[in-house]
């Protein structure tokens, strides 16, 4: 099979180092994107053609003319969409996979976090850790993380986490954490090891770039520690601020109106509210005023119970995360899919509960597409990513259509969004470079990063195992402690809760 123009068409993920390195993908279905319309544009039988890190021609057709030496790979019967992106995660904790699964965030602040960990990791442990879950998160087709890294306890473990997420290929938002953790190291200490890490050579090289990651907004400010961060933060021009901002009962609050007060909010510097789970109105304006975004963490709200009752009204400032992956699934499309029918659940429920019943569909597939990719990027207050459009960032998903779960498929957003798992994804790209393809990771590193985390892993792990549960307290920033009624899914005496098996 030949084009007009001479150039073969070789056979999917052909790996040949071709002249200019310009890959053209051919065929596919491709869910583009649309600026002026802020909307989708599915092309059916279409191309993509990138070149070195981005996307220089969506096409309708096969382009009759293509950069000498291009690559040209058939992705017919194939769906292309962009990568997905997650606007908040806990990368370095991967080695603690499975051991939290019937956990509440109380327990985890005092089990799993960063103020427990740096007494038992070293550096090591949290670059294996760390690059093990960002090979999980490119595999489940998300090419861009914004990692709330509080793995910045020492100079060396900030230092083996960001170059982990520069050595996975992913896209990374390294937002370095600022805190004092009593008996190890304090924000003023940190100042140091962020300038050197600023001055990192294969940052320059890497889609990985440089962020803040701070939690002392509010109630009671630290305001000389927090205007001397910001200062830094200006300085070294850093890519995106986060927070984490729950409010409401939890007793701790890093709400928009916090840093609004402190006069940071209406900065040029994106700022990103993981949770805003108790948002107010007046958070909400000012989030649309500043234009910045939260990041809704569908799966984390439920599994903790930081929940998300205002979340469905601000969803034009919204994007979607993941938070803690090590106690669910890494895939942001589950993140999606969970919050679409979850938002659809919420807003039927109030016309059910007026005893109306609804004559439309409060959300769409093509919505829940767009936070987890088009949003994602304007949280990030970055024009070229999330978005299959000439000048983007080539951060791409190639899905296999003929799969068992796609087979049949005629609306590409819809196979995607609600039939596609990460089983169906046969190729990621990332900047340019495939980091998956047929269905496999093939990142140069991956096989050694396997190994080592796995030692890494049951080392950490049989300390965790012997490490006995901490006692629920009985309150918690000054709210009290209780217990929700457990379910009954056995018949008779007995409820089936079980245990948790390490
Ligand atoms: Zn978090």
């Amino acid at each position: 099979m030949r084009l007009a123009d001479g150039i073969a068409i070789l056979p999917l993920f052909l790996t040949a180092v071709s002249a200019t390195g310009a890959i053209h993908l051919k065929g596919g279905t491709i869910i583009a994107y649309n600026k002026q319309a802020k909307g989708l544009k599915i092309i059916r039988g279409g191309s993509v053609v990138v070149e070195k890190d981005s996307i220089t021609g969506v096409y309708d057709s096969p382009p009759s003319r293509l950069p000498p030496g291009t690559e040209t790979v058939d992705v017919t019967g194939k769906i292309i969409t962009p990568g997905f992106i997650d606007t908040h995660r806990h990368g370095w904790q991967t080695v603690f996979k499975t051991m939290a699964s019937n956990t509440t965030l109380i327990e985890f602040f005092g089990r799993y976090s960063s103020f427990v960990a740096p007494f038992f990791w070293n550096a090591t442990d949290v670059y294996d850790s760390q690059l093990a879950g960002l090979y999980e998160a490119l595999n489940a087709g998300v090419t861009t993380s914004l990692d709330h890294a509080t793995s910045t306890w020492s100079k060396d473990a900030a230092d083996a986490g960001l170059q982990a997420s520069i050595d996975s290929g992913a896209r990374v938002f390294y937002a370095f954490t600022f805190a004092n953790i009593t008996g190890l190291i304090t924000v003023d200490e940190l100042h140091p090891v962020f300038r050197q890490l600023a001055k990192k050579p294969s940052l320059k090289t890497s889609p990985t770039e440089l962020g803040i990651a701070y939690d002392g907004w509010g109630p009671n400010p630290n305001v000389p520690e927090i205007n001397k961060m910001m200062a830094l933060a200006k300085e070294l021009k850093v890519s995106v601020i986060t927070t984490h901002s729950l409010q409401g009962p939890w007793g701790f609050s890093n709400s928009p109106e916090d840093i609004h007060a402190l006069n940071y909010l209406n900065i040029s510097i994106p700022i990103v509210f993981s949770h805003a789970s108790f948002l107010t109105p007046a958070g909400a304006d000012l989030l649309r005023s500043t234009n910045q975004y939260i990041s809704i963490t569908p799966e984390s709200e439920m599994h903790y119970g930081q929940g998300h009752p205002v979340s469905y009204n601000i969803q034009d400032q919204a994007s979607l995360g993941i938070d803690t992956h090590i106690t669910f699934s890494t895939d942001i499309l589950t993140q999606a899919r969970i919050w679409l029918q979850q938002t659809r659940y919420e807003r039927y429920l109030d016309v059910l509960e007026q005893n109306k019943l609804p004559g439309s569909n409060p959300m769409s597939a093509e919505q829940a597409f767009l936070l987890a990719t088009r949003n994602g990027a304007l949280a990030l207050r970055r024009d070229d990513l999330g978005a299959i459009m000439v000048g983007a960032k080539a951060d791409l998903l190639v899905w296999d259509g003929n799969s068992p779960a796609l087979l049949g498929w005629v609306d590409p957003v819809a196979a995607v969004m609600l039939h596609a798992s990460v089983g169906d994804l046969e190729g990621v790209m990332v900047d340019g470079k495939w980091v998956k393809k047929g269905g496999k990771l093939v990142a140069k590193g991956y096989p050694d990063a396997r190994t080592k985390f796995l030692k890494t892993a049951r080392r950490l792990q049989a300390v965790w195992k012997a490490m006995p549960l901490p006692e629920v307290p009985a309150e918690f920033n000054g709210n009290p402690v209780v217990h929700p009624p457990r379910v009954d899914v056995v018949r008779g005496p007995g409820d089936g809760y079980g245990n948790i098996y390490l």
